[in-house]
């Protein structure tokens, strides 16, 4: 089996970087991981079994779930022991929690178990907080996506209005300072850049700008590797 290209895209949450990276995906004929959905998913079954505040019994759950990412149309359907949660680990419970579930590390070396072995089976854009620094340190084209504060609050209130939940701007912008909060400071894997990474604020950019960057960059940095 021939070696598989990874390109690795980390970034705070309402950056704009799940857009950029499926949009990339596409536009490569890549396999788009969504590596937050998988850690959603874990949260969403830990508040359904009633076992958020007990770590072991997370862990143990963990262990021993199937987890499917499917991505079709735009959307990455995920499937938990062959149910289907796509919805529900988008939901605000899950929002408030997952940050703290991933804090974990027993159920972060589970996730990132999968997400190697993916890497080496297709040709990847994979997107989340540590696939820069720790799920593909050795990763062909590294990007860290930011945008400010407000930037990043207005577009996830329109995600959420998008799918009808009802939620102020200043709550979204609450969650996302905690997360960004849990999620820089966690000992194991915190979301920081990797200094081989190509940084992009994109606060002024559209999605089309977005990327129409990134490809320049990653062909710039792909020919570059051939020679
Ligand atoms: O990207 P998304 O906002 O869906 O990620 C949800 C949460 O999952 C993040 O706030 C973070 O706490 C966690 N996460 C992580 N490592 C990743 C991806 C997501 O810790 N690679």
């Amino acid at each position: 089996m021939s070696k598989k290209i990874v390109i690795a895209i980390d970034g705070p949450a309402g950056s704009g970087k799940s857009t950029a990276a499926k949009n990339l995906a596409r536009k490569l004929g890549f396999t788009y991981l969504d590596t937050g959905a998988m850690y959603r998913a874990i949260t969403f079954l830990a508040i359904q079994n009633g076992i958020v505040e007990n770590v072991e019994a997370v862990i143990e759950m963990t262990k021993n779930v199937s987890l499917k990412l499917k991505y079709e149309n735009g959307v990455t359907r995920v499937f938990a022991n062959d149910h289907e949660v796509t919805e529900q680990i988008r939901s605000t419970e899950v929002n408030s929690k997952v940050s703290e579930i991933s804090t974990i590390p027993e159920v972060r070396k589970e996730m990132v178990k999968i997400q190697k072995r993916m890497g080496q089976e297709e040709n990847l854009v994979a997107e989340g907080r540590d696939v820069t620094t720790v799920v593909f340190p050795d990763a062909d084209v590294k990007f860290f996506i930011t945008a400010t504060i407000d930037k990043r609050a207005h577009r996830r209130l329109v995600d959420f209005q998008n799918i009808n939940v009802d939620i102020s701007y200043d709550d979204v912008k609450a969650n996302l300072e905690k997360r960004d909060k849990i999620d820089s400071g966690r000992e194991m894997s915190p979301l920081r850049k990797s200094e081989d990474a190509i940084e992009l604020d994109n606060t002024g950019l559209t999605p089309e700008q977005d990327l129409e960057y990134l490809y320049k960059k990653v062909k710039e940095v792909l020919a570059i590797k051939k020679q």
